[in-house]
């Protein structure tokens, strides 16, 4: 718990920060039902009544889900609005609902006692089916579990709650869309991590998130007032008045530097001599389209399919992935989608998919493994994709390709997509273009071969560095090892780069390292074509392009690429750099976003020379 004593605040703990923005208001804790659930025993005669209790708190959680469902279909869109069928499915589960009510009349206990047992031992026993399974449906079992408790015992629920910083152990997904900006200032959990989909929902939203800050309900009473710091991960507690107006004035230049980058929204993304490099955003949901546009990404560099594969029950079908597809492609129009095709194992799961259980998940059978080992599965998808691109250009993206012939199998299922769709007599684009992810050291040193077999190359850097430097890239112990200007790691960048240009096709970074701002300048210099960022980095990262040149970024490579370590590339990096967008960099260092282990990333204040004060 890293908890200090601050002059002007009682504490300030310490979280992931998940959603950027700044909130100052009153602490509204919402209760978990499950800590106010007790035993207790029933007189024979109230057996039949609490049995009624019971199905109608089930009766009113089923007509919520549903209501829940057909608002997020309405609001936000069709397969988040799935996440409410996994729900619902839950709630007509025997092994919670039948047990529940035999065990009132056996046991005469209360329904919640009861119920929570039960529901207890389901999710004990998905977790020892797997521990990503047990991930993916713990979160929708207890979000089930605290609505029908909620309703048996009568605690808030986050509707009641209004116009404070929400505080909660853990943001379940139905929670976060009764989230609105006019509701609640910000939230901060306990649990959860920034790729959690409360927090995508938030960020959707635009509502200021803090998440994983361990002791915040043991620290924290209603009505206290906090200041919640969505930039820095930082959830200050009772600040002092003087403490309170700084935090705000903090706010209003965070809000001016918005409305600057709205207003770079539609600026050109090149360099100060003219070199176009093309900016576009990651997107793993098609709820963030809007934020996406609005920040005037050029197209989606990379659509995460395995987020929407995730959020259901079962697998979704052709016809449903063509009208989610569509409706992406149609919306982001002529700047182009790149559709990754489904990239599960690792951490990745859909309890649906069979994913076996594996000591090394990461090594194992994930991405286009799983695809060639599953081929229906992905024909599915890919006559889906190609249906959906009729009229248009499908771009289609191979996950984990570590050799050739993975290559050349799923040109192969394109071929075979496209028979089928022409027998069917649909209509579907018939010159799609297939890239290949490099991600893996085997796909780097043989992309000239992939690069000739591939239609453009998309440097995925989030495991191609974990694979390059053998550091797991979650393992949070090791994370000053995970080093983005490691001179292996830029070798292996040019390498790519290099071999898809011999072949005359377009290359692309689709990982982290895309959007981190003291990278920027090397993958300029290395001689990208596009950069595909996370959104809220957008303007960020078109600001730092905006302020350097061309050729002093190639010029800084090349020495780069002759550097013996990563503190070597990143000093040089600063002391070449640092000085054309130090305001920027200064933001970055504030809000602990370095991700380069050096000691500038301290909070310091850096003078617009790029120079620390001392
Ligand atoms: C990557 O590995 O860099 C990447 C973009 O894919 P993901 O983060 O989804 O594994
Ligand atoms: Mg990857």
């Amino acid at each position: 718990l890293a908890k200090k004593a601050e002059p002007g605040s009682a504490a300030i703990l310490r979280g992931v920060p998940a959603v950027p923005g700044i909130a100052v208001g009153p602490a509204r804790i919402l209760e978990d039902p499950l800590d106010v659930v007790t035993e207790r025993r029933l007189a024979p005669g109230d057996v039949e009544g609490e049995i009624d209790r019971f199905r109608k708190a089930l009766q009113v959680a089923g007509e919520e889900l549903t209501e829940l469902r057909e608002t997020t279909r309405r609001d936000l869109d069709e397969e988040t609005a799935r996440i409410f069928d996994v729900q619902l499915a839950i709630l007509e589960d025997p092994l919670a609902v039948d047990r529940t009510v035999e065990a009132i009349r056996a046991e005469h206990l209360n329904a919640e006692f009861l119920f929570l047992r039960h529901m207890r031992e389901m999710r004990e026993g998905l977790s020892a089916v797997s521990d990503s399974f047990f991930r993916d449906r713990g979160v929708d079992l207890k979000d089930v579990k605290q609505r029908v408790l909620r309703h048996l015992s009568g605690v808030a629920t986050p509707r009641d709650l209004r116009g404070g910083i929400l505080i909660t152990r853990e943001m379940t997904p139905s929670d976060a869309v009764l989230l609105e900006p006019d509701r609640v200032l910000g939230f901060a959990t306990e649990l959860g991590g920034a790729t959690s989909h409360a927090a995508i929902m938030a960020r959707a939203r635009g509502i200021p998130a803090v998440v994983g800050v361990k002791g915040l309900l043991d620290e924290l009473k209603d009505g206290d007032e906090v200041a919640l710091d969505g930039l820095r991960g930082t959830v200050e507690i009772k600040p002092s008045p003087a403490r309170r107006e700084r935090l705000r004035a903090r706010r209003r230049q965070y809000v001016r530097i918005e409305r600057k980058h709205a207003r770079l929204a539609s600026a050109p993304a090149e360099t100060l001599d003219g070199r176009r490099v093309k900016l576009a955003a990651n997107m793993e949901l098609p709820i963030e389209l809007d934020y996406i546009l609005e920040r005037g990404a050029e197209g989606i560099g990379l659509f995460r399919t395995e987020f929407f594969f995730m959020l259901s029950h079962r697998a979704p079908t052709e016809d449903e992935q063509v009208q989610v597809y569509g409706e992406v492609l149609e919306r982001v129009g002529e700047k182009g989608v790149i559709i990754r095709a489904l990239d599960v194992g690792g951490d990745k799961m859909a309890s649906y998919l069979g994913m076996p259980r594996e000591l090394n998940p990461f090594l194992g059978m994930r991405g286009i493994r799983y695809l060639v080992a599953h081929p229906r599965l992905f024909l599915v998808q890919l006559r889906a994709i190609l249906r959906a691109a009729r009229g248009r250009r499908a771009r289609i993206l191979l996950p984990m390709v570590s050799s050739l012939e993975e290559v050349e199998i799923a040109r192969g299922l394109i071929r075979k997509a496209m028979a089928t769709l022409r027998r069917r007599r649909v209509g579907f684009d018939t010159d799609p273009e297939l890239g290949v992810m490099i991600e893996v050291p085997s796909a780097v040193m043989m992309a000239d071969e992939l690069a000739q077999a591939a239609d453009f190359l998309s440097v995925g850097s989030n495991d191609l560095i974990q694979f390059m430097l053998a550091i797991d890239r979650g393992n949070q112990a090791l994370i000053d090892l995970y080093r983005p200007h490691h001179p292996a790691v830029l070798r292996a960048l040019k390498r790519t780069v290099d071999a898809g240009h011999r072949h005359g096709i377009p290359v692309s970074i689709c990982g982290e390292m895309a959007g981190d701002l003291l990278s920027t300048p090397l993958l300029v210099g290395l001689g990208f074509d596009q950069l595909s960022v996370s959104p809220y980095m957008l303007p960020d990262v078109k600001q730092a392009l905006r302020s350097v040149r061309y050729g002093d970024c190639l010029a800084l490579t090349e020495e780069a690429l002759r550097c013996r370590t990563p503190q070597d590339v990143t000093a040089l990096v600063r002391a070449r750099m640092g000085g054309a967008y130090a305001d920027l960099l200064h933001i970055l260092d504030e809000a602990g976003r370095n991700s380069h282990g050096d000691p500038e990333a301290e909070p310091r204040r850096i003078t617009p020379a790029g120079k620390k004060e001392r």
